[in-house]
């Protein structure tokens, strides 16, 4: 197997099978054959001369050349006990104790199987309004999005992994100002990532610089108006201070809603890329890109053959992971399985880019974005098609979007994830994002240091006879090669990071994905820490002029705890 050290250590603390005591039972083959062989198994209900053998050996093939990976979900649960395979969520907060005890309640098991869960609170009613059984004032969303935060806290300790919430207040929600800054101090509201549901109807009054009103959501009566560039400039200045709120294009999700007879789309996962339904749930699945390239004699190409093949594989595995998941809540079951929405996307798109040859920051690589998402998108929803001539349609298939067409086994086919975890099992950049740094100098326990270089630099650089581990060092301590003299050109050009590349390019490439993706596009837009909040706010009309479903931006050194540190050790 091709699996790096990095990978092998996650892997062993978290996906492995454990006994009673916590220790590993299951080596890491081990664990893909035991996934492999959970979800090809699901093939013998639709043919029972089905040859699940071969398929599983396929299903193993496909993740051990990391080609394909299932979200981490299916990778730690699949073929156990628990068996809970899904990495998104969407549930409903209804405007009663009930409805918002209930909702904690089911995220708390979500939770525990390793799930993320997304809500909208923009059906509870505004704080101080009256709560009519008992005669006093209601505390109003935020406050309730506390109790959910707790409750998450509370069940990170026995769970897989620890819970990560989306929450989503509609703009034109009374207690919006408390909402955008809900999260000012860094250490509130830490379970979730929080996002504005833009409408339609406020983008207008911004570029207007109209007042928009506020719907008080019990009586659907206008409560008020504000400033509409007052409140966007507020979620700008919210965002510049410390990466939050991002924004989501509401009206936008609803227009790709493919079942509009089922209801609004309120809510995405935690990371934004998966719009969903209440309690429609939807297992992700990647592919490595770098490993769909072929050399000929004039270099590197992009292997369609291989890559067609490799979709279709993974359309299948994906729509059999609806069949073989264990889902938390019978709700759930029932939902998911009426649009069986799967969401394959891609990662090692920046270190596909850098055996091309190409700069993230170029309009050659947007170009090669569309083509690459257009191909999967459109070879997806034949895979699908093709099953669903075997398996049947999904079973609101005659209510969507798609009636007069060819059926299709799958409401939506692509989406594009963070891959967090599955960018370090594979072993390449996360997601389309751009690198974040080039080489990392990790601190061992023993004293020593250890150098971590890009493996695409390091083919690179060696085969120009550059690579020193000083040059190493000095590109760790830099954060970026931009300003190194001993590099040639040519190498600075294509290696850029992702605070080399311009918040423009940021959201360009952002958007190329977006318009061949069914679901959205997981990315954040760098911003230097000397960006301005009128650099923020230009990425934020970029986004919205450009077609996206969302934007997420971070401004290094924004919050004192940033995950990844640019020229710092990691
Ligand atoms: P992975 O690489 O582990 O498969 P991603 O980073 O691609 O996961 O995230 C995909 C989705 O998985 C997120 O949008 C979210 O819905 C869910 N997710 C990620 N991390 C967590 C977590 N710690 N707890 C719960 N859900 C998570």
């Amino acid at each position: 197997m091709k699996i790096g050290k990095n990978a092998i250590t996650v892997l062993e603390k978290r996906y492995l099978k454990k006994d009673e005591n916590g220790k590993n039972i299951e080596t890491v083959e081990q664990m893909f054959r035991r996934v492999a062989d959970a979800i090809a198994a699901a093939d013998a209900a639709y043919d029972d001369k089905a040859d699940v053998k071969k398929l599983s050996d396929r299903f193993y093939e496909l993740m051990t050349n990391l080609e394909f990976l299932p979200n981490s979900p299916t990778l730690m649960n699949a073929g156990k006990e628990l068996g809970q395979l899904s990495a998104c969520f969407v549930l409903p907060v209804g405007d009663s104790m009930e409805e918002i005890f209930e909702a904690i309640k089911q995220a708390a098991l979500i939770h525990k199987s390793g799930g993320g869960t997304g809500f909208s609170f923009s059906r509870l009613r505004a704080s101080g309004a009256t709560v009519r059984s008992t005669g006093g004032v209601a505390s109003g969303p935020v406050s309730f999005m506390r109790v959910f935060n707790m409750a998450t806290e509370a069940v990170k300790q026995g769970g897989t992994r620890r819970g990560a919430n989306m929450g989503i207040l509609r703009v034109d929600h009374p207690d919006i100002l408390d909402f955008i800054d809900c999260k000012k101090n860094n250490a509130d509201i830490t379970n979730f990532n929080i996002s504005v549901g833009i409408t339609e109807a406020f983008m207008q009054a911004v570029q207007n610089g109209d007042t928009y009103e506020l719907v008080d959501p019990k009586s659907k009566q206008a409560a008020g108006e504000l400033e509409a560039r007052e409140v966007f400039h507020k979620i700008v200045e919210s965002a510049w201070r410390n990466g939050e709120p991002g924004i989501i294009f509401l009206d936008r999700l609803n227009r790709d809603n493919v079942v509009p007879s089922q209801g609004e789309i309120e809510s995405t996962n935690p990371c934004g890329e998966q719009p969903l339904l209440p309690y429609e749930s939807c297992n992700l699945g990647s592919i490595n890109l770098v490993t769909m390239l072929a050399k000929d004699k004039n270099g590197w190409r992009i292997d369609y053959k291989k890559l067609e093949r490799t979709v279709e594989d993974a359309v299948h595995f994906l729509d059999n992971v609806i069949d073989v998941n264990k889902y938390p809540l019978e709700e759930i079951d029932f939902t998911t399985k009426q649009t069986r929405k799967i969401g394959l996307g891609v990662m090692g798109w920046s270190d596909m880019l850098a055996y091309l040859g190409m700069s993230y920051n170029s309009e050659e690589a947007v170009a090669l974005a569309g083509e690459v998402m257009k191909f999967i998108t459109e070879t997806g929803r034949r895979a699908s098609a093709r099953l669903a001539k075997v398996r049947g349609a999904f079973p609101l298939f005659g209510e969507s979007i798609f009636a007069a067409g060819e059926p299709l086994r799958n409401a939506t086919i692509t989406t594009i994830a963070p891959t967090g975890t599955l960018s370090i099992i594979a072993g390449c950049s996360s997601g389309v994002e751009p690198v974040f740094a080039y080489v990392f100098i990790r601190n061992v326990m023993d004293g020593t240091e250890m150098i971590e270089v890009n493996p695409v630099l390091r083919e690179t650089l060696e085969a120009r006879g550059l690579y020193s581990d000083e040059l190493m060092k000095k590109i760790a301590a830099e954060g970026t090669l931009q300003h190194i003299d001993e590099i040639p050109d040519d190498i600075k050009r294509v290696f850029v990071c992702s605070h080399d590349v311009s918040p423009l390019y940021h959201v360009k490439m952002q958007a190329a994905f977006q318009k061949h993706t069914d679901n959205a596009v997981s990315k954040t837009v760098n911003f230097a820490h000397n960006a301005t909040m009128e650099d923020v706010e230009e990425v934020y009309m970029l986004a919205y002029e450009l077609d996206c479903k969302g934007v997420t931006i971070y401004r290094d050194g924004s919050r004192a705890e940033q995950v990844l540190n640019i020229g710092s050790v990691k």
